[in-house]
């Protein structure tokens, strides 16, 4: 099972992915995540990737690619990955193509978790947040309790920054923007598998194993 994940902020996509990696038992591999462990284990790429950030420049693809590579070489992605944060180009989608192949890595599957934006919006305006433990709520689930179910706290719920509508919905424009290009090119190969992010966690997990056979 080797697959590239998308969604929309709010959709759930770190969720899903963690179902995903202890079902199949592929390791979730987040680009962000395997930027930070190269530049900790010192690698050369990592060496080269840190100097870049250092001066506040974005990794180049070349880069990026390399360690992607050195990554999926590992032992763990021998029956599959879940890629998430990449690519965010088609130029950058091209070289994973490049890459795969060289590989000898075939059936790469891009499941796209859509949701409506208003739904989106509608459901992270709806959360609260405990700040004393970090704990997430929907306003219905704390209806009429003025102290946190999980530590107690008194007065503890907070709208984080995150789901805030006009920072969502920034967000989601930056997302759809900088993807759109992305799902054309992978829409033209026949790889993209579009799922319903609504409904409960398990809902949209079932859908995405159906979708891809699972
Ligand atoms: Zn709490």
């Amino acid at each position: 099972m080797r697959l590239l994940l998308f969604g929309a902020p709010g959709v759930g996509k770190g969720t899903q992915a963690k179902l995903l990696s202890s079902k199949f038992n592929i390791p979730h591999i987040s680009t962000g995540d395997i930027l930070r462990q190269a530049v900790k284990e010192g690698t050369e790429l990592g060496k080269k990737a840190q100097e870049i950030m250092s001066r506040g420049d974005l990794v180049p693809d070349e880069i990026m690619i390399g360690i992607i590579k050195y990554r999926l070489n590992k032992s763990d992605c021998d029956s599959g990955f879940i890629l998430d944060g990449f690519p965010r180009t088609e130029e950058q989608a091209r070289e994973l193509d490049n890459l795969l192949d060289e590989m000898n890595l075939t059936g790469i599957k891009l499941i796209h978790i859509f949701a409506d934006e208003e739904e989106i919006v509608k459901r992270l305006n709806n959360r609260r947040a405990c700040k004393e433990c970090g704990s997430i709520f929907t306003l219905s689930e704390i209806n009429g309790k003025d102290s946190c179910p999980n530590c107690n706290a008194k007065d503890s719920f907070y709208l984080r920054d995150d789901d805030k509508e006009e920072v969502i919905r920034k967000r989601m424009e930056i997302f759809r923007k900088t993807t759109e290009p992305v799902l054309k090119y992978y829409e033209k190969k026949g790889k993209v598998y579009v799922v319903d992010g609504l409904g409960s966690i398990q809902d949209v997990h079932n859908k995405i194993l159906k979708s891809v056979n699972a």
